[in-house]
């Protein structure tokens, strides 16, 4: 089975994914914990280019472009390799968070739909998890963990958009997509996620 975390800055992803992977591995599963951008070596390279030079002359198109290079080096060396294994592989961020940031930031739909057709092909996830929380919410959390990357100190209104863009995905995806409530304590989103995946994947 392949799971995917998706949400704006702050949701928790990255907590729950561990959470979720070490749940999974104690009942058994071989699991495959990974994360976007990067996940192979290439794609570790262009995330390091993309979140250190952004602001500095790449468009939202020219991001996508590489996002989806990236995420094709990654597809094709790890994730679908550990699911030919047969392993369950979970991946924190995948093609949705560019749908969700470059659009936001104006890269045209047609072309993210292309993109993830030459990047993902027919290796869709079959459970994406969106963690929800209001975007001052996370902006608090995000702002508590670390100082902020270029994308994090995005103004409100982008943030609100891109929330919105997820919640759009996972409207037009109901079969993929489940929206989890993220606000509240680990404890609280990790027995959220729990239903959920138990619900849909009966694991
Ligand atoms: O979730 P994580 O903190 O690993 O994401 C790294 C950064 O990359 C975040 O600031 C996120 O906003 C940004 N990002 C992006 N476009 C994507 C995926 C992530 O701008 N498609």
């Amino acid at each position: 089975a392949f799971i995917t975390f998706e949400g704006g800055e702050g949701a928790g992803k990255s907590t729950q994914a561990e959470r979720l992977a070490d749940r999974l591995r104690e009942a058994g599963h071989a699991v495959t914990l990974t994360r976007e951008p990067g996940g192979s070596p290439w794609a570790e390279r262009l995330r390091e280019a993309l979140l250190s030079d952004r602001g500095r002359g790449l468009d939202a198109t020219q991001q996508a472009i590489l996002f989806a290079a990236a995420r094709a080096d990654h597809v094709e060396t790890v994730i679908a390799p550990a699911l030919r294994a047969g392993q369950v592989v979970i991946c924190d961020r995948f093609s949705d968070s560019t749908e969700a940031y470059q659009g936001s930031l104006g890269a045209p739909q047609r072309l993210l739909a292309l993109l993830r057709i030459v990047a993902v092909g027919s290796l869709m996830p079959d459970l994406t998890l969106i963690l929800d929380v209001p975007p001052d919410v996370g902006r608090a959390r995000a702002e508590q963990r670390t100082a902020l990357d270029a994308f994090e100190r995005d103004e409100e209104a982008v943030q609100t958009k891109r929330r919105d863009a997820f919640l759009a995905i996972a409207a037009r995806e109901p079969e993929r997509c489940a929206v989890i409530d993220a606000s509240g304590s680990p404890d609280d989103v990790a027995q959220r996620i729990d239903a959920a995946v138990a619900e849909r994947l009966g694991v």
